[in-house]
C-alpha cells in the first residue's frame, strides 16, 4: 500500500524530518520524507498497511518536542514500483496556502549544554552550539522550506565532521540546519569602540572580565545586540541610563542560574516553570529584600526583570565573571527598533559600550526578549517576541476571511488571520518614528511570504493619526481590499473573545488611552460584545486633562483636573508646583484653563491611577508608558484595603471623583501603602460589581478583563475573584499580552467576523 501523507503545524525546524526517517526504517517502510516551500512535510511511504498503521501511530505519540501537527493529511493508492529505500529528498518548491509555520527561536538544550561545558566535546566553549532541537530558527531564516541555503547560515560551508554528523540518520544533528563547530562556523570577535578588534585569545572569556570591571558592553546575539553591564556596579547602569535616556525605566536582568535568582527575588513554581521553558521570556519577579544587586536596575519598584541565559554565547559569559546576574537590555536608539548589523551598533552605541562582542552570522530577523508576568496562576504575556512568535495562534470556530491588521502606535505587532490561525509578529515596538515603521513592514513582509499569505481586508485602529492607520490605508489602496477601522478597547475585548472562543463577554477594558467614536479619550470601559458588534455599557467618570498629552506626562495636572472642586487643592497645587516645569506660572495657567472649560475629557483608568501616585508623592513625572501606575502598585506592598470604599455607580457612569477626594483627605492620616491598596480595591470592587450587574441584564455568562491594567497583578486578581463568586467565568489574556502587543490580534479576529 502507498501513503502519502502532508502534514502542517510546526513541522520545519524541529527534527521532524529525521524523526520520521527513524520512525520509516524501524518499520521498515520504503519512500520519502521533505520539506515543502510552504512549510508543511510532505511523507511518500510504501510497505504493509500494519506497518503503515504503526507508523502514523508512533508520528502521534513521539513526535519531537518542539514540533506542533495541526493537520495530518493522508491519501491512500496501490504501491507503485521502484521504491527501495527510505531517504531524506531535497525539499519540494511546491506550495499551497498551507498556514504552517516555522518554529521560533529556541533556548539551548541540555544536550548541547552539556557538550559546551564537556572538556572532550569537540564543540566545547563553542558560543553557537545548536542542535536539531535547539537553536536560532525565525531569526536565521530568510525563506521557506527551512533547509541550510534558505538561512543565514548558508554562509558556513561545513567542515568534514559537520557535514558527517549532518549526514547521519543515528547522530542527533541529522539535518541540524543550524550545525557548526569551531572550525566551520560562526566566529567571535572582540572590537574597541571604534571598531578596531582587540587581540585576545578568548574574546568571550575577556567580555566577562570587561563587564566585571563596569564597562559597558554591546553583545550581538541571535535576534539582535544586547547592551550588557554588571549589576552589582551603579556606575556602568547609570552610564546606560544617561545614553538610552532611560531614567527610570527598569532594565531586564539575565541570571546566572535559577539559584542565583532565588538571592535577590522570590520565585513561585509559575515563576520557575517559565524562567525555565525553552522561551526563556523575561519574568516580572518580586524582589527579595534586602535587595544585593544596584537598585539602579528597577528603581522604585518592587519588581524585577529576569530571564536565564538561553544561548551558549551568554552561559559562556557567566563562565568569567562572578556576578549573579547581568543587565541585558536591547541595543536601539530610543524609540527606535533594536540594532543587528555590527556597523550600524558601533556607529550608534560607540557612546555607551566601550566594547562590541559581534559574530559574522547575519541576522535575518530582529527579535527582542520576550516579557512575562505571573499574574496569579497564569502567566500572561506583557510582550510576545522571541520564543513565541510566529507561532499560530489557533481562534475559534471555521476559517473565516483573511486579514491583516496593524495594531495600534504603541508596542505595536501585526496580525494575519489565515486557515483559522493567526499569526502575530514579533514585538516591533513604538511606531512613531521612520524607522520602525519600516521593521512593521519588513516584518510584515517577511511573514507573509514564509506563510504565504494575501490578505482580503486589513483593519486598523479608529486613530487617523496613527502611523499603522496610515499603511493600513495605503496597503487597502493598493491592494484594492476594504479597510476595517476598529475601536481601540473592542479590538482589546476582541482579543479575549478570539483567546478564549467566546461568541459573547462583558469585557472591562482599562489602559491609558484609545480614541472613541466621538473623538473622545476612553480608557476605562465596560463594553458588551457579541460577535464582531458591541456597545460601550459602562465607563469610568470622564476627567478633565488640562493640557492634553501634559496630563499624561505630569500627573500633577490630572489631580488638578480631578479635585477642581476641592477648596484646598490650591493649596496642595502650590506646594508641588516645583514638581511641574513651569512651577506657579503653569499653576496659575492649568487653573485658568479649568475656569474657562479649556480641556479634553478622559474616561481612562490609568490616569485615575497616576493622579493617585501623584497625590502620595510617588512619582511627578511619567519617564516611560504606565511608570505612575506601576509605582502606585509598587507601594502598595504591605498595605491593606483600610478605606473600603463603597462603589458609587451612577447609571453608566463608574464615579472616582469620591475616591481620589477620599484619598486626599486621608492623606497623612492612613499610611500611604494602604492608601495606594485602598484606590486599587476600589477600581477592582467598582469595575467588578458594574460587570457583573451588566452580565446580569443582558444575560451573559463572562466577564473578561483587558488592556494594559489587566497588567497589574493587585486590580486583576480582585476582579477574578469578585466575578467568580457571583458564579461567572472570568477570563483574562495570556497567550496575547493585554496590553497594546494585543491589539493587532484583536483587529483581525474581529475583522475577519464581518461579512
Ligand atoms: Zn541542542
Ligand atoms: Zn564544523
Amino acid at each position: 500500500m502507498r501513503a502519502v501523507i502532508v502534514v502542517s503545524g510546526i513541522v520545519q525546524g524541529v527534527g521532524f524530518r529525521p524523526f520520521i526517517y527513524r520512525i520509516a526504517k524501524r518499520q521498515e517502510l520504503k519512500g520519502f520524507v521533505r520539506n515543502r516551500a510552504d512549510a508543511v512535510v510532505e511523507i511518500i511511504l510504501e510497505g504493509e498497511e500494519s506497518r503503515i498503521h504503526d507508523f502514523l501511530q508512533s508520528l502521534n505519540r513521539e513526535k519531537p518536542p518542539l514540533a506542533r501537527l495541526d493537520n495530518v493529511q493522508i491519501n491512500y493508492s496501490e504501491a507503485e514500483e521502484g521504491l527501495v529505500d527510505f531517504t531524506i529528498e531535497k525539499s519540494s518548491e511546491e506550495r499551497s496556502k498551507s498556514g504552517s509555520v516555522i518554529p521560533p527561536d529556541i533556548a539551548i538544550c541540555n544536550d548541547c549544554l552539556n557538550e559546551l561545558r564537556s572538556s572532550t566535546d569537540r564543540r566545547r566553549n563553542y558560543f553557537f552550539i545548536t542542535c536539531t532541537n535547539c537553536g536560532p530558527r525565525y531569526t536565521t531564516i530568510l525563506s521557506v522550506p527551512y533547509d541550510r541555503p534558505n538561512t543565514t547560515m548558508s554562509q558556513f560551508a561545513m567542515c568534514p565532521n559537520c557535514q558527517a554528523e549532518y549526514s547521519n540518520p543515528l547522530d542527533r544533528r541529522f539535518h541540524a540546519q543550524t550545525i557548526a563547530c569551531q572550525v566551520c562556523g560562526p566566529k567571535m570577535t572582540l572590537l574597541n569602540n571604534s571598531g578596531k578588534p582587540v587581540d585576545v585569545n578568548d574574546p568571550i572569556k575577556e567580555v566577562g572580565r570587561l563587564l566585571s570591571e563596569g564597562n559597558v558592553l554591546a553583545l550581538k546575539g541571535n535576534g539582535g545586540f544586547h547592551l550588557a553591564a554588571s549589576s552589582l556596579q551603579d556606575d556602568p547602569i547609570e552610564k546606560l541610563r544617561r545614553s538610552k535616556e532611560r531614567r527610570n525605566k527598569p532594565f531586564a536582568i539575565m541570571a546566572r542560574s535559577l539559584e542565583a535568582t532565588l538571592t535577590f527575588a522570590e520565585v513561585n513554581s509559575f515563576e520557575r516553570e517559565q524562567l525555565e521553558s525553552y522561551m526563556r521570556p523575561i519574568v516580572l519577579l518580586h524582589k527579595q529584600y534586602p535587595f544585593h544587586l544596584s537598585d539602579l536596575i528597577s528603581p522604585n519598584l518592587d519588581n524585577v526583570g529576569v530571564m536565564l541565559p538561553y544561548t551558549g554565547m551568554h552561559y559562556l559569559i557567566f563562565n568569567s565573571t562572578s556576578d549573579p546576574a547581568l543587565i541585558m537590555t536591547s541595543a536601539n536608539a530610543p524609540n527606535e527598533p533594536i540594532i543587528t548589523e555590527s556597523n550600524d551598533a558601533i556607529h550608534r552605541l560607540g557612546s555607551v559600550a566601550e566594547y562590541f562582542l559581534v559574530h559574522d552570522r547575519t541576522i535575518a530577523q530582529r527579535a527582542d526578549d520576550s516579557v512575562v508576568r505571573c499574574i496569579g496562576s497564569t502567566p500572561t504575556l506583557i510582550r510576545r517576541s522571541r520564543g513565541y512568535a510566529p507561532v499560530p495562534l489557533p481562534l475559534p470556530g471555521p476559517p473565516k476571511t483573511d486579514v491583516l491588521a496593524l495594531g495600534a502606535e504603541l508596542n505595536v505587532t501585526a496580525c494575519m488571520t489565515l486557515n483559522g490561525r493567526a499569526y502575530v509578529t514579533q514585538h516591533i515596538g513604538d511606531t512613531e518614528t521612520v524607522e520602525t515603521a519600516k521593521f512593521l513592514e519588513n516584518a510584515i513582509s517577511h511573514l507573509e511570504h514564509i506563510i504565504g499569505f494575501k490578505p482580503d481586508v486589513v483593519a486598523c485602529d479608529l486613530h487617523p493619526a496613527f502611523a499603522t492607520s496610515k499603511i493600513a490605508e495605503r496597503k487597502s489602496k493598493e491592494l484594492d481590499i476594504p479597510l476595517r477601522r476598529i475601536q481601540h478597547h473592542h479590538a482589546h475585548a476582541g482579543s479575549l473573545l478570539a483567546e478564549h472562543s467566546l461568541d459573547e463577554i462583558v469585557g472591562i477594558v482599562c489602559d491609558g488611552f484609545g480614541l472613541g467614536y466621538e473623538n473622545e479619550a476612553w480608557g476605562g470601559e465596560i463594553l458588551v460584545c457579541h460577535g464582531s458588534e458591541f456597545r460601550r455599557a459602562a465607563h469610568l467618570e470622564e476627567q478633565p486633562m488640562v493640557g492634553g498629552d501634559l496630563a499624561t506626562r505630569y500627573p500633577v495636572r490630572m489631580v488638578a483636573g480631578i479635585l477642581r472642586n476641592e477648596p484646598a487643592i490650591q493649596d496642595w497645587l502650590m506646594t508641588h508646583a516645583p514638581h511641574l516645569p513651569y512651577g506657579e506660572n503653569e499653576i496659575s495657567i492649568i487653573r485658568r484653563q479649568l475656569d474657562r472649560e479649556d480641556f479634553v475629557w478622559t474616561s481612562s483608568c490609568g490616569r485615575v491611577l497616576d493622579s493617585v501616585a501623584a497625590l502620595l508623592e510617588l512619582c511627578y513625572e511619567r519617564t516611560y508608558e504606565g511608570e505612575p501606575a506601576i509605582r502606585l502598585e509598587a507601594a502598595l506592598r504591605d498595605g491593606r484595603d483600610r478605606l473600603s470604599l463603597k462603589p458609587v455607580i451612577d447609571g453608566e457612569i463608574i464615579r472616582t471623583t469620591n475616591m481620589v477626594q477620599t484619598i486626599f483627605d486621608q492623606i497623612g492620616k492612613v499610611s500611604s501603602p494602604d492608601l495606594a491598596f485602598s484606590a486599587h480595591a476600589y477600581l477592582a470592587r467598582t469595575l467588578a460589581e458594574a460587570s457583573i450587574a451588566i452580565a446580569g441584564e443582558e444575560g451573559i455568562g463572562t466577564v473578561g478583563f483587558s488592556g494594559g491594567v489587566a497588567l497589574n497583578e493587585t486590580i486583576s486578581l480582585m476582579i477574578r475573584k469578585l466575578v467568580s463568586d457571583a458564579g461567572l467565568q472570568y477570563v483574562g489574556n495570556s497567550m496575547i499580552p493585554p496590553g497594546d502587543g494585543g491589539v493587532s490580534f484583536g483587529q483581525a479576529y474581529l475583522a475577519s467576523l464581518e461579512q
